[in-house]
């Protein structure tokens, strides 16, 4: 694989009522070579596109992952609401492995109604087990993503330790997330980008940054996080190409998804920008 690559998260724009097939050779012929399937609404996709989806994908050897619905909380203290959590992430697993995805990224949950965030963190340890068991059959990973918003669990320490205790998960690192839940103080320079890096391969070793499957967006943030995604011409933060200079001299391989609002102009932007720095 090359060091960076780059790509959208869903179908990009340009394709508007085109059908998600197309998306492949379309991404190619830009010079993108990633695609996050959104299945942010519910997995509505069925056996038969989503192969065809990956025939394409590996067709224009463009690398496919897929996101899991938003709807997901496996730390609710509602029984029924964890266990359709736990059915949409095997789901989300089941559609990743029809259209050879690698990966499924995912929200895990919410402190709300823990008296701690280690409570709720376990808890979401312990109602991943069946889907890891599933992951693991399908060869496809489980990514926990460092979330945007403070009281969902999800800053880079819980995704670490979420992938060091279970089977065939690894941690995704949405930068803009990152920016928003720290309030814009982490990360803002090299050494920050760095300390995460670090971070992640002290913990897990350095087959988890190889390679690292990363969102970028500029953002805007509150009290509590993450408020809106911008796009890379917009005054927020946090800075691009800070965080390419930092990657460039690390072994990490990186897998850039673009979530900003005009996807796949920003994920060229990324590129471009990342050729100049690195
Ligand atoms: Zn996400």
């Amino acid at each position: 694989m090359k060091k960076f690559i780059y790509g959208t998260a869903g179908k990009p724009l340009a394709l508007k009522s085109q059908p998600i097939m197309k998306a492949p050779a379309f991404l190619k012929s830009m010079g993108l070579e990633a695609i996050e399937y959104e299945a942010v609404r519910g997995v509505r996709i069925d056996k038969e596109k989503a192969e065809l989806l990956g025939i394409e994908a590996r067709r224009y050897n463009v690398k496919l992952s897929l996101h899991a619905p938003y709807y997901i909380n496996l730390a609710s203290p509602r029984r029924d609401v964890v266990s359709r959590s736990i059915n949409r992430i095997i789901h989300s697993i089941n559609a990743a492995s029809w259209m050879g995805a690698w990966l499924v990224v995912f929200h895990p949950g919410y402190t709300t109604g823990h008296q701690s965030r280690r409570e709720a963190l376990m808890m979401i340890v312990e109602n991943l087990e069946k889907a890891s068991v599933i992951a693991e059959e399908k060869n496809v990973w489980l990514g926990p993503e460092v979330s945007g918003k403070v009281k969902q669990i999800g800053s880079l320490e819980e995704v670490v330790e979420m992938s060091s205790r279970i089977n065939k998960a690894r941690p995704i690192i949405d930068w803009a997330h990152l920016y928003a839940r720290n309030h814009g103080l982490f990360p803002k320079n090299i050494d920050d980008v760095l300390k995460v890096i670090d971070y992640i391969e002290s913990n897990l070793g350095s087959k988890y940054v190889k390679p690292l499957h990363m969102h970028f967006s500029k953002i805007e943030y509150g009290n509590g996080g993450e408020i809106k995604h911008h796009t890379l011409t917009e005054p927020y933060g946090p800075d691009y190409e800070i965080i390419c200079k930092a990657l460039c001299n690390t072994g990490v391989i990186g897998v850039f998804i673009s979530e900003s609002p005009v996807l796949e102009h920003d994920a060229l932007l990324m590129k471009e920008l990342c050729m100049k720095s690195c």
